[in-house]
């Protein structure tokens, strides 16, 4: 049956997650004509975008290049909160400034993946000019006394972190986009994506469009667009327990912590437990030993698995969360070979980006990290996304 042809548009993406509601909001507030696309129904949760909140900080560990992405997207999420009002009527609460902590060991006798992360984060924060606490245990005990720290751990505490809420984050960027006149094609998987001399081509389940430009943010399923070889997914579980006294557990009390041990897999993430998300404390782990695919992930959680979590990780490190577990779902991350952002364009069309592989940590950054791209794409002065381009330049398999 022949396709309806469909008008040109300035910019399509392709995936309607984090990064690519970002894009989708930020280019349509530009005046551009955007189309998009999602093999979902965004926010949804079979990626790596759902669970309510992620942490954000300023102090970011990873690199000073992340500070202005990740402050930068601090302005926007306020912006998009008197956005959404004014434009849709809603108030939304999308960013909790709440400060956070960061533990881990002082010496050598780290995993690679945090490494000596407070040093880090700290570092960080000293070359931006940026304020870090370093606390002592007492200290540590005083202030956040659901935490059992030991002395021979370092601590190190970022009062410009927080936590932002991601479902909301997502449904905010969508609406306001199609506000401004976006459209958007939600349970439409984009099968290819073909540079067509002047721009791209896509072939979707609604037909085919072109567009001037493309920005594909698959996240976990961009192997099926650029280097299968070299991305890595991994399943991840997030855990709600139950708090002896939630209120302990409020962001006024304690935003989050990023507890470091001696391997990969002894980590723990926890959340606070703002108004209206799941009545219990939200906690993760992180493992990098079983490889998946978006599509055949098991997004079961076993009695084993959930005990296994809380003898192991919960019991040993937090007082006053019991070992009832009131929610388990899985949730999956896409790292490069090193950890870092996948942010690139085709060898032979600068007309089609890859944004993806944001290695378990890029949500803090993904607003702003859209805005640049958006910005690019209309041709205006944008942040330098020149750090997040490979070395090795990704190996594309079905754009061209
Ligand atoms: C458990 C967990 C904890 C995390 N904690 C933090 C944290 O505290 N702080 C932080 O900054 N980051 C954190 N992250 C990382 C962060 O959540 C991710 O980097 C970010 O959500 C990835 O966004 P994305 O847009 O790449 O992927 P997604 O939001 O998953 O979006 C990809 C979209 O592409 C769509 N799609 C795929 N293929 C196609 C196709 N062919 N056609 C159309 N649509 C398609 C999918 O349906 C999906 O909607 C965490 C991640 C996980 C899993």
């Amino acid at each position: 049956m022949p396709q309806p042809e469909h008008q040109r548009f300035d910019l399509a993406v392709v995936g309607l997650g984090a990064f690519g509601s970002a894009v989708a909001y930020h280019a349509s507030a530009l005046g551009l004509r955007v189309v998009g696309f999602d093999r979902h129904q965004p926010p949804h949760q079979q990626g790596s975008s759902h669970t309510e909140t992620r942490v954000t900080r300023l102090a970011v560990g990873e690199g000073t290049h992340l500070v202005p992405f990740a402050k930068r997207s601090h302005a926007i999420w306020r912006a998009i909160e008197a956005d959404h009002h004014q434009c849709l009527g809603t108030a939304l609460s999308l960013f909790h400034l709440t400060g956070g902590l960061f533990i881990g060991r002082p010496d050598d006798s780290v995993d690679e993946r945090w490494g000596n992360f407070v040093h880090d984060a700290a570092a960080v924060a000293a070359a931006t000019q940026l304020p870090f606490e370093h606390l002592s245990a007492a200290e540590c005990r005083q202030r956040f006394p659901q935490l059992l720290v030991s002395e021979s751990e370092a601590i190190g505490y970022d009062p410009n972190g927080g936590l932002v809420m991601i479902e909301q984050a997502i449904a905010a960027q969508l609406a306001l986009a199609q506000h401004r006149g976006a459209e958007l094609h939600v349970n439409c998987p984009v099968r290819a994506v073909t540079p067509d001399g002047h721009g791209v081509l896509l072939d979707t389940e609604n037909g085919t469009f072109s567009a001037d430009q493309v920005v594909i943010c698959a996240g976990a399923w961009s192997p099926a667009f650029a280097d299968p070889d070299r991305l890595r997914i991994t399943r991840q579980v997030v855990y709600w327990f139950e708090a002896q006294d939630l209120e302990e557990w409020r962001p006024d009390r304690i935003g989050f912590g990023i507890w470091a041990g001696r391997s990969i897999e002894d980590y723990l993430g926890l959340f606070a437990a703002p108004i209206g998300t799941t009545l219990g404390v939200k906690l993760l782990s992180e493992q990098f030993v079983d490889t998946t695919t978006a599509t055949t992930v098991d997004r079961t959680v076993s009695d084993e698995e959930t005990a296994s979590f809380y003898e192991r990780l919960v019991a040993p490190r937090l007082s006053g969360v019991t070992n009832h577990c009131l929610r388990a779902e899985v949730c999956l991350y896409t790292n490069t070979v090193d950890d870092g952002f996948l942010i690139d364009s085709h060898p032979e069309s600068e007309a089609v980006t890859v944004v993806s592989a944001c290695s378990g940590h890029g949500f803090k950054h993904s607003t702003a990290i859209g805005e640049a791209l958006a910005r690019r794409a209309a041709g205006l002065d944008h942040q330098n996304l020149d750090p997040f381009r490979r070395q090795n330049r990704p190996r594309w398999i079905d754009a061209g």
